[in-house]
């Protein structure tokens, strides 16, 4: 009989199971309230037009501030708390802590923020967008949103009356992580989106020499020469070495973002760096 229960045991809980689902539901329990808790900050990556390296735009990036935990990333906290529903308190203090930061920069610096599909389910968002525009007086071509490739594929129709009520309010669309997802060539053509970022797993296998995935490569450049003629701009993503700079720019990509270029920062570092620059980006490191 024990030999039984044992077995059942072990179907039930696999290896750590039981431990990871507890630890699952505690995390979306405290997910629940880490807006009224002050728990998040928003971190801010510079975005840099190629081929001069001046500074365009930041991506606004999420962290979680755990009192026991320490930092958190957004990829172990954004998928649950988009299970649990968290996600749209969550996303709407972004929205409006990313605005208005954006306000204090020069008028020719944009944010770029991230937006889960599932706030695109609810018109929310919309009027989030636009009441933080009118509060902080930010215009709206200086504001980004970023949808990964995989909500586009949604056929109920939803989505796309969600991106033309963005569009109304005249931010702009940029396709994130793209090359990871099912989106057909028809959707960029539906969904007239105003930048590709391309996924990281490519622009790494960018290189030179033994470095060089060629198949990376004749992907990148494909994308980059197709959103050309389609007037569409592109964003290098996880640029982390100069010679994919290079190949990138080569290319004739319009937007750099990676650790060469500039890691994650604090609103306040970024705030400095606004200040200081206004010429070339140097690169973090020689390589
Ligand atoms: P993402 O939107 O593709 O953001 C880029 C991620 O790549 C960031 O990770 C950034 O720190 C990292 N990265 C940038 N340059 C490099 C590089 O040169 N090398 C490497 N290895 N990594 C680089 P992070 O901040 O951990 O964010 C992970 C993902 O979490 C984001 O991917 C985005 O999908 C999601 N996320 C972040 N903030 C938010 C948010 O406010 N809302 C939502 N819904 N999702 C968010
Ligand atoms: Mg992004
Ligand atoms: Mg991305
Ligand atoms: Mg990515």
């Amino acid at each position: 009989k024990a030999k039984k229960e044992g077995r059942g045991r072990v179907a039930l809980y696999k290896d750590g199971m039981f431990e990871e689902a507890a630890e699952r539901l505690a995390f979306a329990e405290d997910l629940a309230m880490v807006v009224e808790r002050g728990q998040l900050e928003l971190h801010y990556q510079p975005l840099l037009a190629l081929p001069d390296r001046r500074l365009a735009g930041f991506e606004a990036l999420l962290r979680w501030r755990h009192p026991d935990k320490g930092m958190i990333s957004p990829a172990e906290f954004v998928p649950i708390a988009e299970a649990s529903g968290a996600i749209e308190k969550i996303g709407a203090w972004v929205m409006r802590e990313a605005l208005r930061e954006a306000a204090r920069w020069p008028e020719d610096v944009y944010v770029s923020v991230n937006v889960s599909p599932v706030q695109l389910r609810s018109p929310a968002i919309l009027s989030q967008i636009r009441r933080a525009l009118a509060d902080f007086g930010l215009s709206p071509e200086r504001v980004e949103i970023e949808i990964t490739e995989t909500a586009m594929v949604d056929n109920s129709g939803q989505i796309s009356a969600m991106l033309a009520g963005l569009r109304a309010l005249g931010v702009r669309l940029a396709i994130d992580d793209f090359g990871t997802g099912y989106s057909s060539l028809a959707h960029l053509r539906e969904f007239k989106v105003d930048r590709i970022k391309i996924d990281r797993s490519f622009i790494s296998g960018v290189g030179e020499g033994p470095d060089e995935d060629r198949g990376a490569s004749a992907v990148v450049r494909a994308v980059i020469g197709m959103a050309r003629d389609m007037s569409i701009d592109t964003t290098a993503e996880g640029i982390e070495t100069s010679g994919q700079l290079e190949r990138v720019v080569g290319f004739g990509c319009s937007t750099g973002q990676g650790y060469l270029l500039g890691r994650p920062m604090t609103a306040a570092a970024a705030g400095s760096l606004v200040k200081s620059s206004g010429g070339v980006f140097p690169l973090m490191r020689a390589s």
